[in-house]
């Protein structure tokens, strides 16, 4: 069996006695310089040679010792390579060196078969960066090392030594940079820990003022809602006080009016009927205000029971005829769609309604207006659409509140009570009122009611 031609050695030499170890550890280190390798690894190489001399040299009484220069297989990179063959044949055909270490000390160290026998070899590669190892360059180093006299043991004990303090030289300048990079961390540390704690103060104070602010929401909502109860008990009150004299007013005027009493001149039967007229408007107000207080202070308790919206849409049809007399606007009551069941309190529900058509019919010349019920899953839909004025978007929200009037709207009478009072009436009833509308083409309201009621 041919296997690849052996490298041709870059050295040869003998080791017998206990001096050819140090001959051994300074040839390697010529070597290993001279192919290129790192100061360290210089050493390294050295130290672990040494160590395998000393171990071959008791064992087996020595061994022949080539360096020589190799080829990476996987890398094609060269590396270093020494060869010991042992005087006599090794024990078991094993090598386990002396100091377990020393293997971390080369590439590879380890025996291979060689001609029928086996050798020791440990090898190193050569880093990247080293000068081309061209075969002049080697015929140049063969030649070197074949020139250089080999000193004494004297001479690698100086240089040994020379390296051991370079070494240690080297761990202290670690050390000491670590001791840098360790107050440096610990600099940070204490920097870290600062900010940290600032952060922590800077959020619970964060928190004490969230939690202050939330407080005062608390207190503030509290004041609103006894401001807003207060101000229902007090409609509520003075509404009702006001309802007995303005009937009263009401009363007298007609009695004053009356055929069977003293007739009155013209400008006195004029200025009786402007009386009643008022008082009549005023009666309407206060009763306004007292049903929005009612429904304000939580009153009004709904009379729930299963309302058949056909019977109120015609209840609705026949009440709210007489309203549209103008021949322009058509009143159109859609037949509610089978079944026609709601929960809710039939009398509240219509009020709405009714109040919905009324202001359709107030705010529409021409077209119609139109109520119709929809089922949309489990709510109802009840909308009342006119072809009227409409209401422009910004306005929306504001109508229903209370005595807000569209300015510029001219229509007799009225008092802004009726939509915010609609809108309390149906949240009673567990439902919603919203308005859509264009100026200019008409409104739709449209109640949702729950079928099962709220
Ligand atoms: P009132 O009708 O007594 O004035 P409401 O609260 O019912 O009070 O309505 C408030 C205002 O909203 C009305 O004055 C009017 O300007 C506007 N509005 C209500 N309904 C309609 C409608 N269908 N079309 C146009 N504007 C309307």
């Amino acid at each position: 069996m041919t296997g690849p031609r052996p490298p041709e050695p870059l050295l040869q030499m003998a080791l017998r006695v206990e001096q050819d170890i140090f001959l051994v550890r300074q040839r390697g280190r010529e070597v290993a310089a001279g192919v290129g390798l790192e100061h360290q690894d210089q050493v390294r190489l050295a130290t672990a040679l040494s160590e395998v001399a000393r171990d071959l040299l008791r064992t087996v009484d020595g061994a022949d010792v080539t360096f020589a220069l190799d080829v990476d297989a996987p890398t094609g990179r060269p590396v270093l390579r020494v060869d010991l063959a042992p005087v006599h044949p090794l024990p078991d055909g094993r090598y386990e060196p002396q100091s377990g270490a020393v293997a971390r000390l080369v590439d590879m160290l380890g025996v291979v078969p060689d001609q029928g026998d086996t050798v020791v070899r440990m090898s190193r590669r050569v880093p990247a960066h080293a000068q081309a190892l061209t075969p002049e360059r080697l015929a140049e180093l063969r030649a070197e090392l074949a020139s250089s006299a080999p000193g004494t043991a004297l001479d690698e004990l100086a240089a040994q030594n020379a390296q051991l303090i370079a070494a240690l030289d080297e761990v202290r300048s670690h050390r000491d940079e670590l001791e840098v990079l360790n107050s440096e961390l610990q600099e940070t540390n204490r920097g870290v820990m600062a900010l940290y704690n600032q952060l922590t103060e800077e959020l619970e104070a964060t928190n004490r003022g969230v939690v202050a602010l939330y407080a005062e929401l608390d207190e503030k909502s509290v004041q609103l809602r006894v401001a807003s109860e207060s101000k229902s008990r007090f409609l509520a009150n003075v509404s009702h006080e006001l309802r007995a004299p303005v009937t009263a007013i009401i009363g007298l005027g007609r009695l004053l009016a009356d055929s069977a009493s003293d007739p009155l001149t013209a400008e006195q039967a004029r200025q009786v009927g402007l009386i009643r007229s008022s008082a009549t408007d005023l009666l309407t107000l206060v009763n306004e205000l007292l049903d929005l207080a009612k429904a304000e202070s939580g009153r009004i308790e709904p009379d729930w029971a299963e309302v058949d919206l056909r019977g109120l849409f015609g209840q609705l049809r026949g009440t709210l005829r007489a309203l549209a007399t103008r021949s322009e606007v058509e009143l159109v009551v859609e037949e509610p769609p089978a079944p026609a069941t709601v929960r809710s309190d039939e009398v509240l529900l219509a009020q709405v309604l009714r109040n919905l058509l009324h202001n359709g019919l107030k705010f529409t010349e021409r077209g119609e207006v139109r109520l119709r019920a929809e089922r949309r899953d489990d709510r109802w839909l009840l909308s009342v659409t006119d072809t009227g004025v409409g209401i422009p978007p910004e306005l929306h929200e504001r109508i229903f509140e209370e005595f807000y009037q569209v300015p510029g709207v001219t229509r007799a009478g009225g008092t802004g009570l009726g939509l915010p009072y609609a809108r309390r009436l149906v949240a009673l009833l567990g439902g919603t009122l919203e308005l859509s509308s264009e100026p200019g083409r008409g409104s739709t309201f449209t109640v949702a009611l729950p079928v099962g009621g709220a």
